[in-house]
């Protein structure tokens, strides 16, 4: 059964809980009239999208990113926080990151270059480099990790990040899965990506370095969106969990 949605945003029904830091009972949210999903759409312009390294972004939300820039003219700021120097020489990916994020047409990209894979002894600075770009920005939607996510520097930028936004008004957090995220995600809102399902694709091949890898191979990306989609009447679709929200 197709979940009801505007253009393809749906808030998923199922109640979802854990977390503190809520403005909104999510509970609330989930039951948004249609008029008041297309009010929010409509006032997001300005996405700040946090990832750990080279491509965790695109993976996680790029045909998101794509549907929203498409449809609402919103302006893209990325922060990659490290270079991924771990997996590929650090130039290497940071110029594959570049030339993604020349092709999405982002509004500005920040490389913080921390060391890959230690980002939980630099929390402090992180924080404040977050702050930092939050307070140029001033976005009012951000993308960034889970907190159930497995990898060590995923979960530093999710940390980081809520610390940072502590004292900001953003319209809202939401959380994104990574190819280390624990089943137990809860997604309470899907954006069907089925038109820019080929792009999404596209884009991930200019991560040369990385394509190998089982979770950026074309059938992980393809079995991936295609599970999320099934379970909404979708056919491709990437799934989330809003974090907070002042909606
Ligand atoms: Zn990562």
């Amino acid at each position: 059964m197709r979940n009801e949605a505007h253009s393809g945003f749906g808030f998923d029904r199922r109640p979802c809980g854990g977390f503190g830091v809520v403005h909104r009972p999510l509970n609330q949210i989930a039951n948004l009239s249609r008029e008041e999903k297309i009010y929010i759409m409509n006032t997001i312009n300005k996405i700040l999208c946090i990832g750990a390294h080279p491509d965790d972004i695109e993976l996680a939300c790029v045909g998101s990113l794509l549907k929203l820039k498409a449809q609402y003219n919103c302006k893209i700021h990325y922060v990659v926080c490290t270079n991924g120097e771990l997996k590929k020489a650090g130039g290497t990916r940071k110029f594959e990151q570049k030339t993604v994020c020349e092709k999405l047409g982002v509004s500005s990209i920040k490389f913080l270059g921390f060391p890959d894979s230690h980002l939980h002894l630099y929390l402090n600075d992180l924080i404040r480099e977050i702050e930092i770009i939050s307070d140029k920005v001033n976005p009012n939607l951000v993308f960034t990790h889970t907190n159930l996510d497995h990898h060590q520097d995923h979960l530093a930028v999710f940390q980081s990040t809520v610390a940072a936004l502590r004292n900001m008004s953003v319209g809202a957090i939401i959380l994104y899965p990574s190819a280390n995220h624990r089943k137990s995600v809860e997604t309470n809102l899907v954006i069907d990506i089925s038109d820019f399902f080929t792009k999404k694709q596209e884009v991930l091949d200019l991560f040369k370095s990385q394509r190998n890898n089982w979770y950026l191979t074309p059938t992980f990306v393809s079995n991936f969106a295609s599970s999320m989609g099934i379970q909404f009447g979708f056919r491709y679709a990437e799934g989330f969990q809003i974090f907070s929200a002042t909606w």
